[in-house]
């Protein structure tokens, strides 16, 4: 839906006209919280475990998710920015918020274009492969790739999505150009990996562990400095200890408004944000996810602004450097 005049007026009537009544009703019917990535994926699974979280603290507020797959997050992103601005659609991302202002020629959408509500988890990323493919560890990965140099496919998200930046971070590593096979997002190339249709792929781990559990996939490391705790993941090696020297690819997620929410309606989103994430249960799945909930002051609007203001100055510069772009 456009930004219309009279979407904007609504909104702006209902906030003015009698700005408690409105407040104290406010959410009085179904809130959306747009996913810019497939059904099934990462994004997906922390999106519906937080729309449960959220929902209590929310008034009982009946919340359903869309998913707005498609150009690494961005169409999703768009539909958001473009939304009325009344409080029930909001938009659940992550990284790409970061990186698509530098890999997006012609994006639809401002960075400017949001209200920020806070920052919800942290989660690292694991390389996988097709239970098929012949190496049992990271060491014999490496050769492997060596000697299947302009065969091997790498799935990913789109550009810009985490799976994109890690796998490009770890070809220009190790040097080895891999084809990559871009989908609306890791739920389906997911089926695909299992499926052996491609061949490796670098994911969240909210969205990897079972299927390493269930040794559905191949894992081989983990992209974070520091190994991870969980018990199916506590095994494997990091990047950097197997020689990927200053390996880092850990990912975020955060909630966002479309620019001209009412006060009232971001402040009450903003305040059951900080409550979800402190109900027992979200954390507990989260954590056997191996995600980390946020608990700082990135939960509220001002720091996680300036944390995702910091993200673009890091990212930009990486994704100039490997000459990445798209229009
Ligand atoms: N994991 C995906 C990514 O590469 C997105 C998703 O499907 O959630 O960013």
């Amino acid at each position: 839906m456009n930004r219309t005049l009279p979407a904007l007026t609504t909104a702006l009537a209902c906030a003015l006209a009698a700005p408690g009544a409105w407040a104290d009703a406010y959410p009085e019917k179904t809130v959306t919280i747009v996913v810019p990535f497939a059904a099934g994926g990462p994004t997906d699974k922390v999106a519906r475990d937080f729309a449960e979280a959220l929902r209590k603290p929310l008034g009982g507020a009946t919340i359903v998710i869309e998913n707005v797959g498609g150009a690494g997050g961005t169409l999703g992103h768009t539909k958001v920015a473009k939304a009325s601005p009344d409080g029930y659609t909001i938009l659940l991302a992550h990284i790409a918020m970061a990186t698509a202002p530098a890999l997006y020629r012609n994006l639809q959408y401002k960075t400017e274009e949001f209200e920020y509500l806070g920052m919800i988890n942290e989660v690292p990323m694991t390389v996988i492969a097709r239970p098929t493919l012949p190496p049992n560890n990271y060491a014999e990965l490496v050769k492997w790739l060596e000697a299947n140099k302009g065969k091997i496919n790498l799935a990913n998200a789109g550009l810009g999505a985490a799976s994109h930046l890690c796998g490009l971070l770890f070809q220009s590593t190790l040097k080895i150009d891999m084809t990559t096979v871009p989908y609306k997002g890791t739920g389906p190339a997911m089926t695909d990996l299992i499926g052996g249709q491609v061949d490796l792929m670098c994911d969240q781990t909210t969205n990897t562990s079972a299927q390493i559990e269930g040794g559905k996939v191949k894992a081989y490391a983990v992209t974070t400095p520091k190994r991870l705790t969980t018990p199916t993941l506590a095994k494997l090696p990091t990047l950097e200890e197997s020689g990927m020297k200053g390996f880092n690819v850990s990912i975020w997620h955060g909630l966002y408004a479309p620019k001209g929410t009412p006060k009232p309606a971001l402040d009450k989103l903003n305040a059951a944000l900080k409550l979800a994430l402190v109900d027992p249960e979200f954390v507990k799945r989260q954590e056997a996810l191996g995600a980390v909930v946020v608990t700082d002051a990135r939960t509220g609007p001002v720091e996680h602004k300036k944390w995702v203001a910091a993200e673009i100055d890091k990212w930009g510069p990486v994704i100039k450097a490997a000459g990445q772009y798209a229009d």
